[in-house]
């Protein structure tokens, strides 16, 4: 089917307590692995695309091959610009056939940050496409960054709610704990916060960094209210593992294929594996409508929202 815009999606996982996994892609054995797994799991999907992934691929390429991989799909899935640096990068994208934005500008004086997301989204709405923005910061684990600095650099509930009251985004990227780029799962996400800021914003909660967090703090962050989550270092450490895996086994072959669809089908386990825990697998039924979530990681839990 065509591309679809994120939102539908993540209105279903907000409402039913599963979340979307948003993963990285920067060339075409990822994509195939990602959607691959989405068909197989019956799960909607956000392949999404970083300045860094445009850089290395060329935006129409990663356009391209996301729309290709949509149409041969059964499932919904969404093309969206992860982390866009600005105004211009969101029309760009938006012109390219993005059917999701970003924008990053967590960095920014908060007014500054109101003022930028505010009119990206008043472009991308006209046209019906929703805009993700962030508030707090997710840090980048290359920055070694201490525990204080993460608990500082955290989403406050009371700025939260006035940010999405004042910008009208669709989805509101959180900082709850998490890094980004860590190559282990170790990270306890702040559930009370989580808690705070559900309890003053009504939308979609994104967390970025999922890869160095514990699986159990992940489903416990669905339960109250993240609906997105991005999923990157832990795709680039599958690819990269069976790559070395494949070279060691069969030193003397020439032909990339042969190596590259290792690397295909390692990325396609590891997000099978990230869409059953976050149980979007089963919710697109045969017609693509949104079904019934399956829901076997709540009876573990013994208390919903
Ligand atoms: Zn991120």
């Amino acid at each position: 089917m065509p591309l679809v815009t994120s939102k539908e999606m993540l209105e279903a996982a907000h409402a039913n307590h599963f979340a979307v996994g948003a993963f990285n892609a920067n060339n075409m054995e990822q994509i195939q692995g990602i959607i691959d797994a989405a068909n197989e799991e019956k799960s909607p999907v956000i392949l999404q695309v970083s300045q860094g992934a445009i850089n290395y691929a060329g935006l129409g390429y990663a356009s391209a091959m996301v729309k290709i991989a949509a149409e041969e799909s059964s499932v919904p899935v969404a093309l969206h610009l992860d982390h866009g640096p600005s105004y211009e990068q969101n029309v760009i994208c938006l012109r390219a056939g993005f059917t999701s934005l970003m924008f990053d500008g967590s960095k920014l004086p908060y007014e500054e940050n109101i003022a930028i997301t505010s009119k990206i989204v008043q472009m991308a709405n006209t046209v019906g496409i929703p805009v993700e923005a962030e508030l707090g910061r997710v840090l980048q684990s290359r920055d070694s960054v201490s525990e204080e600095e993460v608990k500082a650099a955290m989403t406050d509930p009371d700025q939260a709610a006035d940010f999405v009251s004042r910008t009208g985004i669709s989805s509101l990227a959180v900082a709850i704990g998490s890094v980004h780029a860590m190559e282990a799962a170790e990270a306890e996400l702040d559930i009370e916060r989580l808690k705070a800021i559900r309890a003053k914003v009504d939308i979609p909660l994104v967390l970025h960094g999922s890869s160095g967090v514990k699986e159990s703090s992940e489903v416990e962050a669905i339960q109250y209210g993240i609906s997105k989550i991005n999923v990157a270092t832990m795709l680039n450490q599958a690819f990269i593992h069976a790559l070395i895996g494949a070279y060691e086994s069969d030193p003397k072959n020439i032909d990339p294929r042969k190596w590259l669809v290792k690397s295909r089908d390692a990325v396609k386990e590891v997000v099978r594996g990230k869409m059953r825990l976050f149980g979007s697998s089963g919710t697109v039924s045969s017609s693509g409508f949104f079904s019934a979530p399956t829901s076997h990681r709540s009876a573990d839990l013994g208390h919903l929202e």
